[in-house]
């Protein structure tokens, strides 16, 4: 079986946590997770990185500096993870979704100014599959109507938009290291900080609502209650197995553009054929490749083409069901909202398998599967 996901080592990540065990320091913010800390800072050019248990855990940060009030109103989109929504929701927001573009399935920038009104506090963005969301016209409004601006990276690291990277535009942004990530050390995230505004406070919610990382800096005597915050900060065993693949991204992405070229070049005339869709990278992007997915004709095209697949050893799987029309999402008056283009993508997206280490051999058998379906 040729599965969706396979974990994949770069290889020195247990000689790095045998280094982490030896050094005896291995709580959070250690030698591996300042180190780790400061590589994501200075590849990718923030202000600020801190290393936490999960990208959720980072979606929770941004909620909490938020400082939601009742009645405020944060807009995500339909099209989406769980904790994308879910974050916000419980430190008080109300979510607010939005429809996404037929063709990135990014959050449609042309469909939200009906969205917002004096209660909405944020935007909250995937860049779906790694390419870029419309950031200048996100930006723009978000500037006219002072709303913060969040992006969930969790796809995007390494992404660009116009040249500059997925994670710098927001003020705040989210990353996450989860086994299914293309950087991964099993379960893991980070907030990244581009308003410099937002650095102290995230620190302290960071770290049990203490300003602990204040005390060990010797900013102040005695480290003490502050604020609201969770224990939200990494071992350093996993810092170390983060800091052994991320010193090796340029390998990882360059694999990744591999298998998606591979993708693409050996399924753009079966697509064609099939009235089968394949993503689209905007001109002005460089992809993160994330993902590779296919947009079936129907839902019940995509089922037969999943079960095709399985029969013949290959795990391809669908992705997000739409949030406004989940249980929770009715709950929270999420029916009123209409994303036409979020239910239709959720019927019709197809995922195939993608991981670092899938080999040529994998991937030839993919594409011959595919080319021998009539849809
Ligand atoms: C994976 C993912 C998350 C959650 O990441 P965790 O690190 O598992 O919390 C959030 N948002 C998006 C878009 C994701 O793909």
């Amino acid at each position: 079986m040729i599965p969706f996901n396979r974990p994949c080592w770069v290889g020195n990540e247990a000689e790095l946590i045998a280094e982490a065990f030896a050094g005896q320091s291995i709580a959070g913010d250690g030698p591996f997770g300042k180190k780790t800390q400061a590589l994501l800072e200075k590849q990718l050019g923030v202000k600020k990185a801190l290393l936490t248990t999960s990208c959720t855990h980072a979606l929770e940060m941004a909620a909490i500096l938020l400082n939601l009030q009742p009645g405020d109103e944060v807009i995500v989109p339909s099209y989406g993870f769980v904790t994308t929504a879910l974050a916000f929701f419980m430190h008080g927001a109300k979510p607010v979704f939005a429809d996404i573009r037929p063709d990135t399935l990014n959050i449609d920038e042309t469909k939200l100014a009906p969205l917002i009104n004096n209660r909405t506090r944020a935007i909250v963005l995937i860049h779906y599959a790694g390419v870029g969301c419309e950031m200048d016209t996100i930006m723009e409004m978000a500037e006219r109507h002072n709303l913060v601006i969040i992006e969930d990276n969790a796809h995007g690291l390494y992404g660009k938009y116009k040249g500059k990277y997925l994670g710098t535009f927001g003020a705040l942004a989210t990353q996450s290291f989860h086994e299914t990530k293309n950087i991964t050390c099993g379960e893991g995230g980070a907030l990244l900080i581009n308003d410099p505004s937002y650095i102290e406070r995230a620190e302290i919610i960071r770290e049990k609502g203490t300003n602990r990382s204040l005390f060990f800096r010797g900013e102040v005597d005695k480290y003490t209650w502050i604020d609201k915050g969770s224990s939200y900060v990494m071992s350093d065993i996993l810092a170390a197995f983060l800091y052994a693949q991320m010193t090796q991204k340029d390998e990882i992405q360059s694999k990744r553009k591999m298998i998606w070229e591979h993708y693409d070049q050996y399924l753009k005339d079966w697509a064609t054929k099939n009235d089968v869709h394949l993503p689209t990278i905007a001109e002005c992007c460089e992809s993160a490749y994330h993902a590779f997915y296919l947009l079936m004709p129907s839902l019940n095209a995509r089922t037969h083409f999943i079960n095709y697949l399985k029969e013949n050893g290959i795990n391809a799987v669908f992705h997000y069901l739409p949030l406004h029309k989940s249980e929770m999402g009715c709950k929270l008056g999420g029916e009123q909202y209409h994303c036409p283009v979020t239910e239709d993508m959720s019927d019709r997206l197809v995922r195939l398998p993608f991981f670092n280490d899938i080999s040529k051999k994998e991937l030839t058998a993919v594409t011959e599967a595919i080319q021998k379906y009539i849809v």
